[in-house]
């Protein structure tokens, strides 16, 4: 017998994944023109020129054995004082390259930091609706993961007064996502202070640490000049997760970094722990090809302009047809309310149309799906047809 663990998730694997498959499946049949698979967060525009560029110049004119060979665990140390700058420069911070650990991704920094900071038992505090990977990210150590609900009413901001009752001697770390998955929504700066406030309370009453982990790799997808936070600014036990899979188009490169500022508590010890924690993971190192590319690319993003205009196509699509949604102001998700209360109906409905998008059961939140506007323009525009239907179907349009 395998690992029981381990049979139990390969059994219930994610219903984002049989998505996936299911698409796949429906393309083949149909025609990838006739199936709108808003399933999956790959982005649809492709990374900037410059990646390009960098891949062929770095490949040029670089040395070989430099290029493609070992380094230091956290990464090449003048590619970590270039982000360290630019993190400077845009948020006004004053940290150096050796608060930087250069990651194979956001998960790869996120499974850092837990294996850094967590022993068995220990709690992990997420606002839900949660991307459902954390789950397995905090028990790969052992941890507990404790999930608090974000109100509907609020447009799901996570609730301070409710994670407040959650935090306990035991909880280690809270985790951040913002702009958020699923729910597209940002969290303005008074909401990242009341938490910050409750997290420095809960710290005192208890006498222990508790770190933020600033789950970061949607940054720049926000919409409507929505200030997504700086959260180190807030909260002086912030590690931060940065991925550039989503704002470069570079998911398959794995490339992101964690940012562990001087100033949290047992600082060395954290530092230490996590250099370490990368190397005995397997990582060993992050990609270093595209850690050097991300040098040279630091100010570029991809073509966010293109997301937005999806997000208004769709948004305004949906709710003239009668459908209810969070308000989409970042990352690539639109939040769905389902129009009837069993949201794995409406998945199966809109099957029906060879519409694809996930239940809000994924994501610890039913009665929701997840629409992932990460898709061709196209894609949006001839799903309409489908989702009119369906509003038909619900007695949307009155
Ligand atoms: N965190 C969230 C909230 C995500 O949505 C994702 C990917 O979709 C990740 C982390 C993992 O990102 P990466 O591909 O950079 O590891």
């Amino acid at each position: 017998m395998i690992n029981e663990k381990m049979a139990n998730v390969a059994a219930n694997n994610s219903a984002v994944r049989e998505m996936f498959e299911e698409g796949n499946r429906l393309k083949a049949l149909y025609g990838p023109e006739n199936v709108f698979d808003f399933s999956l967060g790959n982005p649809y525009f492709p990374a900037p020129d410059s990646v390009k560029t960098a891949v062929f110049d770095i490949l040029n004119t670089m040395d070989p054995n430099t290029v493609h060979g070992y380094m230091p665990n956290d990464g090449f140390p003048a590619v970590r004082q270039t982000i360290a700058e630019y993190i400077n420069n845009r948020f006004g911070d004053n940290i150096t390259g050796d608060n930087l650990i250069m990651t194979v991704g956001a998960a790869g920094g996120m499974n850092i930091i837990f294996k850094t900071l967590l022993n068995p038992g220990d709690e992990v505090i997420v606002p839900a609706p949660y991307f459902l990977e954390y789950d397995r990210y905090v028990e790969n150590y052992g941890g507990v993961l404790v999930p608090v609900s974000s109100p509907e009413e609020t447009g799901f901001m996570p609730d301070p007064a409710a994670i407040a009752a959650a935090i306990t001697p035991r909880t280690k770390a809270m985790i951040i996502n913002n702009p958020n998955n699923p729910t597209g929504v940002v969290y303005p700066p008074a909401v990242i202070e009341a938490l910050a406030a409750v997290l420095e309370a809960k710290q005192k009453e208890y006498g222990t640490s508790i770190y933020l982990i600033s789950d970061e790799p949607y940054r720049e997808l926000a919409f409507d000049g929505a200030e997504v936070a700086y959260l180190p600014k807030y909260y002086r036990n912030t590690i931060v997760g940065y991925s550039w899979s989503k704002s470069l188009s570079l998911p398959g490169e794995r490339i992101g970094y964690l940012e562990i500022p001087s100033r949290i508590d047992d600082y060395e010890l954290v530092r230490a722990a996590a250099s370490i924690s990368g190397r005995i993971l397997g990582f060993v190192n992050a990609p270093a090809l595209f850690q050097l590319v991300v040098q040279r690319c630091v100010n570029e993003s991809c073509d966010i302009d293109a997301y937005d205009r999806n997000r208004k196509l769709l948004y305004e699509g949906l709710t003239e047809l009668g459908y209810t949604c969070a308000k989409p102001e970042g990352a690539f998700y639109l939040w769905l309310k389902s129009p009837v209360a069993d949201e794995k109906a409406f998945v199966q409905e809109a099957k029906k149309h060879n519409i694809l998008f996930v239940p809000g059961a994924s994501f610890r939140c039913p009665g929701y799906v997840r629409v992932a506007y990460c898709v061709s323009p196209e894609t949006i525009k001839g799903s309409m047809k489908g989702f009119a239907a369906m509003a038909e179907t619900y007695g949307l349009k009155k």
